[in-house]
């Protein structure tokens, strides 16, 4: 057994990579959130991983809830996913020419999902860039519209920040973006369906596509809201259609987590629309490299070498990496997703008593397994309200978690992410933890 760890754990292994990290590698990390920049303190170098829990490189356990910012849903090194994968590479890594397995992903895909047509590609930031591209082309059209607090990768035209007034066209959101890229962007307040409307009837006939996260994650989980009966998603397809707009339903995060077909078998499926395009990343590439974008077939008839909108990529449809998506998809089953419910719903109890009892002001908000806890008082509807979450509590929560072996994720607005390896002693080392980190965060 892993003994609970009550003093904080020895780091000096983790401060040491941490230092020679720094040395060749901007902030250290090759990704920013990794760098512990939001809540302070070194970030810890991981040696390996098993089921739900993380062993860092100076033997400390951790039960992870970021299992890798969404990919890990059956939880680390699991057997079949270790098995398709080393078969594959013993194969070869990667040979430039069509496979099966590329074949036989994405049938699982257009099984599990609306899409008819999907292409293959590396990464969440590809899908997402090639879907605006491919809507672009599609219409003739060269608006795009998004959502404050929305994050669909490091596309250098949805890097963009709201600009002044609701209906104006935004500014880049990082150096080194061209004002260029950003000036086709329009950013809306998510769940703001005057908003929605007023921008169309003003751009509407310039708009190619509306991109949104199926239920934001990014900036904390903030559910699409029902008014009247209707989904906001079933609004965005409608208000799309209306004016000849595409609705891109961006599932990276959802997809394959918040239900067994993403947030859209929550909704679309349950209400009878489909998304004219939607992206896929994380689970389906059961940790590597893999992610997709798909949709209706006339739509994706557009894209190389049957239409005229280019895309490509060396890695793309990857061997070892469509393996391990196969091999994640297909052991995704009933009992996993039954598994994740149980497990969220426990966490959710647990940090509701543990907040509660320490005078705490929090939000839960879920969608499906996928939750995420606000340290504020009313609920989260949009981004503005996101950020009224109290960061620097947040802070002194997580490194009191990481202290008792929780390793959250380092940012206070993101989903805690579990898998179906979280069993009942993972649970309870978390739900052990809770309530004194609670007390720390009220402090
Ligand atoms: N879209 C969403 C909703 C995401 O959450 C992310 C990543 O967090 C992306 C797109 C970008 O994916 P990637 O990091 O694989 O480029």
């Amino acid at each position: 057994g892993r003994p609970a760890q009550a003093a904080a754990p020895l780091t000096s292994g983790s401060e040491a990579l941490f230092a020679r990290a720094r040395a060749v590698t901007p902030g250290g990390v090759n990704s920013p959130v990794r760098a512990f920049n939001a809540v302070g303190g070194t970030p810890r170098f991981i040696r390996s991983a098993a089921g739900p829990w993380l062993t860092d490189v100076d033997g400390n356990d951790y039960v992870d809830l970021i299992c890798s910012w969404g990919p890990m849903l059956l939880g680390h090194a699991h057997p079949a996913v270790v098995e398709a994968v080393t078969a594959a590479i013993a194969r070869g890594s990667s040979y430039g020419t069509p496979t099966e397995g590329e074949v036989a992903l994405v049938e699982a895909i257009v099984a599990r999902t609306p899409v008819e047509r999907l292409r293959l590609v590396s990464s969440g930031t590809e899908a997402t860039m090639s879907a605006i591209r491919l809507a672009r082309g599609f219409t003739g059209r060269d608006v795009v519209v998004k959502f404050a607090g929305c994050y669909h990768g490091h596309v250098d035209s949805l890097l963009a920040a709201a600009g002044s007034g609701l209906t104006t066209f935004s500014i880049p959101g990082t150096p080194g973006v061209p004002a260029s890229s950003t000036e086709l962007t329009l950013v809306l307040p998510y769940n703001d369906r005057a908003a929605v409307t007023a921008a169309f009837a003003e751009h509407g006939d310039r708009i190619a596509c509306l991109i949104t996260e199926a239920a934001p994650g990014n900036m904390g989980v903030v559910p699409p809201a029902v008014v009247d009966g209707q989904g906001f998603n079933a609004f965005l397809a409608e208000t799309c259609r209306a004016h000849g707009a595409l609705f891109i339903s961006d599932e990276v995060m959802t997809g394959f987590r918040a239900s067994p077909q993403g947030q859209w078998g929550l909704d679309g499926a349950v209400e009878g629309w489909v998304p004219d395009l939607m992206t896929f990343g994380k689970v389906m590439g059961g940790g590597f490299p893999a992610a997709a974008f798909g949709g209706r077939a006339a739509v994706m008839a557009h894209l190389a070498p049957e239409g005229p909108v280019y895309q490509a990529g060396t890695l793309s449809g990857n061997p070892v990496a469509t393996a391990a998506g196969l091999a994640t998809l297909e052991a995704a089953t009933p009992e996993v997703y039954d598994r994740l419910d149980v497990v969220a719903d426990a966490l959710r109890a647990g940090a509701t008593d543990a907040f509660t009892a320490a005078g705490v002001p929090f939000v839960i908000q879920s969608t499906g397994s996928m939750f995420s806890v606000f340290l504020t008082d009313s609920a989260v509807t949009d981004y503005a309200e996101a950020q009224t979450t109290d960061v620097a509590a947040y802070g002194a929560f997580f490194h009191a978690m990481l202290d008792r072996g929780v390793h959250l994720p380092p940012s206070a607005y993101e989903a805690w992410f579990v898998s179906g390896s979280h069993d009942d002693r993972a649970v309870q080392h978390v739900l052990d933890a809770l309530p004194e980190a609670a007390r720390i965060a009220a402090a």
